[in-house]
């Protein structure tokens, strides 16, 4: 049984805008104050995890031990089928120092090489951590396959070359409301939502 989360306020404890946009819209309906790690001046922790839950609680974790309150961190990534899951845990570091993900995208195509299996899926852990550091993670993925040239200005990270599995457009050229159906930040919060939070 997962503890359930009883709080008014919720760290989220990502420097990434692109997944804070993302988060604060799928808590939007509960009843919960999010603050950000990065308005709280809390330090990122290095990700030294060997899986995204690692990844995900070691932020979680540091977050809410820097800030004693409850914390909500995602790791997550995109897992390439034709280059054996990369980058996978290791999304963010393609892009760079900059965080260059035309450079990272373009890095994809190159190792694809012209490879006829262009399938790739996102995942996502989601974890919460309380203050005294029991943590509860959960994890969602969604299927797509990649294009090649990326597909529009929405999104972040590796949205604009992929396309999940029965749509037509790339997640760069989704709504947020469109993408956040379907996701793997959503699908991974959701369960997160119903292990731990009371029903809306
Ligand atoms: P991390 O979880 O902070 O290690 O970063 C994960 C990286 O994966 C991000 O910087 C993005 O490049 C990529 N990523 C994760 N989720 C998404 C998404 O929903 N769309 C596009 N890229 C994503």
């Amino acid at each position: 049984m997962s503890r359930r989360f009883t709080g008014d306020a919720l760290v989220v404890a990502s420097h990434n805008q692109g997944k804070v946009v993302e988060i604060a819209a799928l808590l939007a309906a509960y009843p919960v104050e999010i603050l950000s790690a990065g308005g709280l001046g809390l330090p990122a922790p290095e990700e030294t995890g060997a899986d995204f839950v690692e990844n995900a609680e070691i932020k979680a974790r540091a977050a809410a031990a820097a800030s004693g309150r409850a914390a909500l961190a995602d790791d997550s990534g995109i897992c390439v089928h034709a280059l054996g899951g990369e980058p996978g845990i290791r999304s963010a570091r393609w892009g760079g120092p900059a965080g260059d993900f035309q450079l990272a995208m373009r890095r994809i195509e190159d190792d694809l090489g012209g490879k006829s299996d262009r399938g790739a899926h996102f995942v996502c852990a989601m974890s919460l951590c309380w203050p005294d550091l029991h943590c509860e993670s959960f994890e969602g993925s969604v299927d797509g396959h990649l294009v090649w040239p990326p597909r529009g200005t929405l999104g972040f990270g590796y949205d604009p070359m992929f396309i999940p599995t029965g749509h037509d457009l790339t997640f760069g050229e989704m709504e947020l409301a469109e993408k956040e159906k379907i996701s793997h930040r959503w699908r991974a919060l959701e369960k997160l939502f119903a292990a731990c939070f009371e029903a809306r």
